[in-house]
């Protein structure tokens, strides 16, 4: 009898809820024992309620709802050999060695590691009369997936991150809503949106709202943007444009390195134009809400394949990552993926903004 146990770490997306049904389910389906563990990471190392043995039944009716229904949170404990010793022992004295993990690139590097750590841990926990030699030897291999939950689409080796849609059309029906108001005041809106260092939910929101300019990580604006953007938005104007909408992501910067800030170019426009022009952050919204038709779909694909890549693992096989490559569901290995996503960043934090377009397609 196998068991798995599935955990949501990091920040919250919309479809981590849906994965986690999926996983719940296809496990079942295949026979297996299945845990929730509650509150990520901490509630690995804590132990007792924080395992709900799945049924059918306990997954149903949570697909619609945004965030996680299990929780996620920050764990310090785990980032300790002390901690995921704890962690370890709730695992074997359930006999879990399947362990789906659905977060971001950091909840898939502490995953790694602790599948790297897994027969040293077992060692120890002999050791210290823990366990039994019998008892390690049952659980001597620990699987894991991953599957990246994450509003950013940040992450190296899936086209889509659970959790990306959602956030856009919260995005979309901000903007939205402000554009009209916008428009009978004649006004220019400056909006900030979410994404840490990737540009994707503002270049994406900035297409499909008709906004005027965008600022993305990726991308600095040439010196002299300043300029260009006054002259824009004026030639806008005079064409009969009532209204104005500049997107700046969260991580925009300029070419020297600079934030880019929605003050900022609020300060601009007012000074030069003189428009009446007003900021919004969006802010927690766009984390928050039902998750899309897509999200949905996406949750419950991945999570089926999870399930399928535990069955299929041998003590051999790396710990993968399942995601989307075009319309296809795919394996990818979990390290190259995080130390790719990781490099983008270092590129990118080297204003190397080229290498990081590059390293973060498709391989
Ligand atoms: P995300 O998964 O969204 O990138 P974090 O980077 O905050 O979010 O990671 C979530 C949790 O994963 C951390 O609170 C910690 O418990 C665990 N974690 C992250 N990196 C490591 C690591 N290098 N070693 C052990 N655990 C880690």
């Amino acid at each position: 009898h196998r068991s798995i146990a599935v955990f949501t770490s990091g920040g919250d997306s919309c479809g981590m809820n849906s994965a986690v049904r999926a996983v719940a389910r296809m496990g079942i389906y295949v026979g297996c024992k299945v845990y929730l563990i509650k509150e990520g990471y901490q509630g690995m190392v804590d132990g007792g309620e924080n395992f709900i043995e799945a049924e059918w039944k306990t997954v149903s009716g949570i697909m619609q709802k945004g965030g996680t229904v299990i929780g996620s949170a920050r764990c310090k404990d785990f980032r300790t050999r002390e901690g995921r010793l704890k962690a370890a022992l709730n695992l074997i004295e359930r006999k879990i060695t399947n362990l789906v993990v659905i977060g971001g690139d950091g909840s898939l590097t502490g995953a790694n590691l602790f599948r790297q750590e897994w027969t040293s841990l077992l060692d120890e926990l002999i050791s210290v009369g823990k366990i039994t030699k019998e008892t390690a030897e049952l659980c001597s291999h620990l699987n894991i997936v991953g599957m990246v939950g994450s509003i950013d689409n940040d992450f190296c080796g899936t086209d889509m991150t659970i959790g990306a849609d959602s956030a856009l059309h919260r995005i979309i029906e901000a903007i939205d809503n402000i554009a009209t108001t916008a428009s009978s005041h004649q006004r220019c809106f400056v909006m900030e949106v979410m994404g840490r260092h990737c540009g994707y939910l503002a270049l994406v929101a900035a297409l499909a709202s008709e906004a005027d300019w965008v600022f993305i990580p990726e991308w600095p604006p040439e010196t002299g943007w300043r300029d260009v953007l006054c002259n824009k938005l004026q030639k806008e104007r005079s064409m009969g444009q009532r209204l104005n909408i500049i997107i700046v992501a969260e991580g925009a910067v300029d070419m020297e390195g600079n934030k880019i800030t929605c003050d900022m170019v609020k300060d601009l426009i007012i000074t030069e134009l003189k428009y009446d022009t007003r900021v919004t952050i969006l802010g927690h919204v766009q984390r928050g809400g039902s998750p899309s038709a897509f999200d949905r779909v996406l949750g419950c694909r991945m999570g089926a394949e999870a399930v399928l890549a535990l069955m299929d693992a041998t003590p051999d096989t790396p710990a993968c990552v399942v995601s989307l490559d075009g319309n296809q569901t795919v394996r990818v290995p979990l390290l190259e993926c995080v130390e790719r996503t990781k490099r983008v960043q270092a590129t990118m934090d080297k204003q190397d903004f080229t290498d990081a377009v590059k390293l973060r397609g498709r391989s």
